[in-house]
């Protein structure tokens, strides 16, 4: 791994847990070098244990066994200490404010690495390497649509959905309080999405179903549901009972 030194971040404090979460981020920010002067200003009172810029070259901004300031307000399978049970990974990108464009492959090789040296230090469950976006539906895009999960999961870095699935759900529309509504967030929740079980279809729910449709590659990310999301959703849920 190329190791960019020199770079430190004072934003961080003691850990209150021990690391069993990857947390997967895009920088959204125009320049590398915007990004790390806002993670290393003690005003930002933001960081993250790594950056990776577009060439390959990972900065470690903060030491591992610190906590970290990357996720904010967030949960992950009840979890709402993000930053004291995980590792934040930042990758260089303007992200959808700023003209957000693929993640490069020299960026992706040194990511696969990094994460493959973190799993085997911290023995951390596949299904707990997440997206931003995954712990925080309500708030956050990244790292977004262009991210290639599906390639980390070839190697063996994530969970991806089984083709074969089949779509367990009823048919559920934007508005509906049903029971059916309720197997849906049940199973969102099952994977590790906080939702309200409340078996109604508003706001919360299509949040969540977004990012899950973002995250899982269902070819759309308007929190509809169908067929397809459906039977993703059945499948990871598979995935992710341990
Ligand atoms: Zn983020």
């Amino acid at each position: 791994m190329k190791i960019i030194t020199g770079k430190h971040s004072p934003n961080f404090n003691d850990r209150k847990s021990h690391i069993d979460i990857i947390v997967i981020h895009y920088t959204g920010m125009k320049s590398e070098h915007e990004a790390l002067d806002h993670l290393c200003n003690k005003s930002s009172k933001v960081s993250s244990h790594y950056l990776i810029n577009f060439l390959g070259g990972i900065y470690s901004l903060v030491d591992e066994e610190k906590r970290a300031w990357h996720a904010g307000v967030s949960c992950w399978n009840g979890d709402n200490d993000i930053n004291s049970s995980s590792i934040g990974i930042e990758l260089e990108n303007p992200g959808h404010d700023f003209g957000y464009k693929p993640f490069t492959n020299p960026q992706m090789v040194s990511l696969e690495s990094l994460i493959r040296y973190l799993i085997s230090k911290y023995n951390i469950p596949l299904h707990n390497i997440v997206g931003h976006s995954d712990i925080a539906p309500l708030r956050k895009k990244d790292p977004g649509e262009l991210f290639d999960w599906k390639r980390l999961a070839k190697k063996n870095l994530s969970i991806w959905p089984k083709k074969s699935s089949v779509n367990p759900f009823n048919n559920i529309c934007i508005g509906e309080k049903s029971k059916s509504v309720l197997e849906v967030q049940e199973a969102l929740s099952d994977i590790g999405y906080k939702i309200n079980k409340d078996g109604y279809f508003g706001n919360e729910t299509q949040l969540v179903l977004k990012a899950f449709q973002r995250r899982f590659g269902s070819g759309k990310f308007d929190g509809y549901f169908d067929n397809i999301t459906g039977m993703l959703i059945h499948s990871i849920k598979s995935l992710t009972k341990i």
